[in-house]
């Protein structure tokens, strides 16, 4: 799908909701919407980026967007799924990810949440050494079809957002490679046991340029292969090669792309594609990011200061990493009258705010839009992982409804509801009693 035409698609789907009054500037003043076709294009790129000659199992990252009506569409389209916690774990059951298909990673495993995992057969992703011993405990109890593997650091540096940088020197995930001692003593533990037959790393996510990621690969392959060296045996027979494809945030352009990234890995880790070692990949944002926006209605417009001002409904507790972080997250804005059409003028530096109670509460600063007024809506652009599906719940602002989009070839536009908005009696239901 071209720039242009995801731009085209947006607007349909834009216009459409308002007809359809999933928008409304007063029952409906905020909702999420995944392009469900781009999301599923996305998918077949990244299945043909990888030769059929290599074992693949791509599994989406749950955390990048974890509700289960997208999740299932994503098994549909033949992903499994990678999750991080109990939470995630329920929610990929729920979408029907067969046990085998999931990949369970998390720094912080509770001694329940291993035995459930190995006692269904979801594979599973050793952070440290003293979960490898956790593990050793559960297995003498129970065995189990788990793939079992361990999660390295190459330790090759980090990209440009440091909060999303895993492999630097002192990263909270896996184990550092390149400590002194510690590739021996990870070598024993293999050694000790052989049911020890993955190698994991996920170098980081956004902002890591691709060389970094592939170099964090090769290191990964360079391990699996000094193990199945040193011990003689074919005991590794996978890498999981994590995520961590950036996107562009910046255009309608789609990136790097999964082949341009299997290029990366070829010229870095050849040995991944010479059929020896299984692969699973762990893609989160390059699937989504691009294929979800987010819509709210401008309420209110004021000047203050010299600086025209848009109070909207999006703020920090639906673009939460933007509104925090807005040099690392900046998303890009459009600006629709209330019909949902794009509306043209001269571009205005405006700050386009939330409804949170705090200064800070802004999704972009002295931003070039055509003038807003109240009625107008704006859209956050490719916000389909890691916004809409991550809420903040402050001010007890509730969750906005998630919709589903499919355009047929006439170019309408079909809605199928992801997620209904929050309801106050839910809400009041979490705020203790
Ligand atoms: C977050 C995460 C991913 C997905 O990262 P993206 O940047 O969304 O592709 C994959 N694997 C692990 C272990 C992660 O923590």
């Amino acid at each position: 799908m071209t720039g242009s035409e995801a731009a085209e698609r947006r607007e349909r789907i834009l216009r459409a909701a308002v007809r359809q009054r999933l928008l409304d500037p007063e029952e409906a003043v905020l909702a999420g919407f995944v392009d469900l076709d781009g999301v599923a294009a996305n998918v077949a790129e990244l299945h043909r980026a990888f030769p059929a000659s290599v074992s693949a199992l791509h599994t989406f990252a749950a955390k990048a967007n974890c509700l289960v009506p997208v999740l299932a569409w994503l098994r549909e389209h033949g992903m499994g799924c990678e999750v991080a916690s109990a939470g995630e774990l329920a929610q990929a059951l729920a979408a029907g990810f067969p046990p085998e298909r999931i990949v369970f990673d998390s720094p912080a495993k509770t001694r329940g949440e291993l035995s459930l995992a190995l006692e269904l057969g979801v594979a599973v992703n050793a952070d440290s050494f003293q979960e490898l011993e956790r593990i050793d405990a559960v297995l003498a109890s129970h065995a189990s079809a788990s793939r079992i593997g361990v999660r390295v650091n190459p330790q090759v540096g980090g990209g440009s957002i440091g909060a999303m940088s895993t492999a630097t020197a002192t990263s909270k995930f896996g184990i550092g490679l390149a400590d002194e001692g510690n590739a021996e003593r990870l070598l024993r533990a293999y050694r000790e046991r052989p049911w020890l037959s993955w190698v994991h790393v996920h170098v980081g996510s956004q902002g890591c340029p691709l060389e970094l990621i592939a170099r964090g690969v090769a290191t990964a392959v360079a391990f699996a292969d000094r193990v199945n060296g040193e011990l003689g045996r074919r005991q590794v027979v996978g890498i999981d090669i994590g995520g961590g494809l950036p996107v562009d945030f910046g255009s309608d352009g789609s990136g790097p792309g999964f082949d341009t990234y299997a290029a990366a890995l070829r010229r870095h880790a050849p040995r991944l594609f010479d059929g020896e070692y299984r692969i699973a990949t762990e893609f989160g944002r390059s699937l989504i990011a691009k294929h979800g926006f987010t819509a709210a209605y401008v309420e209110y417009t004021k000047t203050t200061g010299g600086r025209p001002i848009a109070i909207t409904h999006a703020g920090a507790q639906v673009a939460t990493r933007t509104v925090f972080a807005p040099e690392a997250w900046p998303l890009r804005i459009s600006a629709h009258d209330p019909s949902g059409a794009r509306k043209d003028g001269e571009p205005l530096a405006q700050d386009i705010a939330g409804p949170c109670c705090f200064a800070g509460d802004l999704l972009a600063r002295a931003h070039p839009l055509p003038r807003l007024d109240p009625g107008d809506i704006v859209a956050l652009l490719d916000t389909g992982a890691y916004y809409f599906s991550t809420p903040f719940h402050y001010n007890s602002l509730p969750e906005p409804a998630v919709h589903g989009a499919r355009l047929d070839a006439e170019g309408n536009v079909h809605f199928r509801l992801l997620r209904p908005a929050q309801t106050l009696a839910e809400l009041l239901d979490r705020s203790g009693r």
